[in-house]
C-alpha cells in the first residue's frame, strides 16, 4: 500500500494527509473547495514547522513529509492510482453515500474505501458500493497529528482480511486502534455528543455560565478541555449532525440536540472553525474569551 486519497481538506482532512505523508505515504488530498485546500497545506506546514521547532522532526523530514503531499479539487484525477482512501468529508449521510458512489466507479478495484465518519453508518454507505467488504470506518480523533486513538469501525459486511489492514495500518501511523462494531455513533461519540449535549442544555436552562460548566468538568472530573469548549473544537455543526445521527439511529429522545445548539449552527456560529463559538476565537491569540451572547445571566435567553 502507497498511495493514500483523502477526500475532504477541513479540520480533519488535512491532519489525515499529514499523518500519512509523515509516515512515508503519498498522498492526494481532494476537496471541492480551493479554498480549503490552500488553508489545509497552510495548516499542515504550520504543523510542520511546530513540530521542528520543538526538534520532534528534522527540517528535512518536514520537507520531504509535504512533498509528498499533492492536492486537486477533481476527485477522479484523485483516485487514478489510489491503493487506499480516507474520506472526510462533511458529516450529511446523503453527501458521504454520493461521494462513496463516486469514488466506487473511479477507485481501482483493490483499493480499500474507509470513512473517517463520526456516527454514520458504514454497512449504509458500504450498501452503495459494488466492494461492501472492502468498506470500513477509520475514525481519526482531533487533532489528528496528536491525538492517538483510531476507532476502526466494522461494517456488516466488512472483511476479516480488511479489518486486519486497518488496523495494522493504523499502528504503522503511530495510532493506538481500538475496533469496534457498526451501531449510531459507534463507541466514542455515543458516550462524548450526549455529554456535550447536556452541557449545552445545562447552560440554555441558564444552571451555570459557560466557563462555570467548563471549570466544573476540568477540575471536578479531570477532563483537560470542558464539554463547551470541546464543542468548539469539534465543531458545533458537526456535534449537531452526530445528534441527529443518534437521535434518528435509535429513536430514542435522549439523543435529541438542545434547541440552543440548533439555533447557534443555524446562526452560523460553529465554533472555532467560524470565529465563535460558546468563546470567541481570535486568530493568534490562545486566550479563552467568553462569547458576548453568553454572559452569565443571558445563557438563558439566548436560546
Ligand atoms: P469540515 O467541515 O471542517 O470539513 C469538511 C470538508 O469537506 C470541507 O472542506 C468541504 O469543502 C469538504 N467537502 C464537502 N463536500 C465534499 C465533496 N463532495 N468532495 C470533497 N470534499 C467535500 O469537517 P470536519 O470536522 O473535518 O469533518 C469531516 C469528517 O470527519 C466528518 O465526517 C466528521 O464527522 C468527521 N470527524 C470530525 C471530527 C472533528 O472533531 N471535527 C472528529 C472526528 C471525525
Amino acid at each position: 500500500m502507497k498511495n493514500i486519497t483523502v477526500i475532504g481538506a477541513g479540520t480533519m482532512g488535512n491532519g489525515i494527509a499529514h499523518v500519512f505523508a509523515q509516515s512515508g505515504f503519498q498522498v492526494v488530498l481532494t476537496d471541492i473547495s480551493a479554498s480549503a485546500l490552500e488553508k489545509a497545506i497552510m495548516t499542515i506546514t504550520k504543523n510542520l514547522d511546530r513540530l521542528v521547532e520543538k526538534e520532534k522532526i528534522t527540517l528535512v523530514e518536514k520537507t520531504q513529509t509535504l512533498s509528498r503531499i499533492t492536492s486537486t479539487d477533481d476527485l477522479k484525477t484523485s483516485l487514478k492510482s489510489a491503493d487506499f482512501v480516507v474520506e472526510a468529508a462533511t458529516e450529511n449521510e446523503a453527501l458521504k453515500l454520493k461521494i462513496f458512489q463516486d469514488i466506487d466507479q473511479h477507485a481501482p478495484a483493490h483499493c480499500i474505501l474507509a470513512s473517517n465518519t463520526s456516527s454514520i453508518s458504514i454497512t449504509k454507505i458500504a450498501s452503495v458500493t459494488s466492494r461492501p467488504d472492502k468498506v470500513i470506518g477509520m475514525h481519526f480523533m482531533n487533532p489528528v497529528p496528536i491525538m492517538k486513538l483510531v476507532e476502526v469501525i466494522r461494517g456488516y459486511n466488512t472483511s476479516d482480511e480488511v479489518c486486519s489492514t486497518v488496523l495494522n495500518l493504523s499502528t504503522k501511523l503511530g495510532k493506538s486502534p481500538v475496533e469496534v462494531n457498526d451501531y449510531p455513533g459507534f463507541v466514542a461519540n455515543r458516550i462524548l455528543m450526549p455529554m456535550i449535549n447536556e452541557a449545552i442544555c445545562t447552560l440554555h436552562e441558564g444552571v451555570a455560565g459557560v466557563e462555570e460548566i467548563d471549570t466544573v468538568m476540568k477540575l471536578g472530573m479531570a477532563h483537560p478541555m470542558g464539554p463547551l469548549q470541546l464543542a468548539d473544537f469539534i465543531g458545533l455543526d458537526v456535534c449537531l449532525a452526530i445528534l441527529k445521527v443518534l437521535h434518528d439511529g435509535f429513536g430514542n429522545p435522549k439523543y435529541a440536540p438542545c434547541p440552543l445548539l440548533v439555533n447557534m449552527v443555524t446562526a452560523g456560529k460553529k465554533g472555532v472553525k467560524s470565529g465563535e463559538g460558546f468563546y470567541k476565537y481570535v486568530a493568534g491569540s490562545k486566550e479563552l474569551i467568553v462569547s458576548d451572547n453568553f454572559s452569565k445571566n443571558k445563557a438563558c435567553l439566548v436560546g
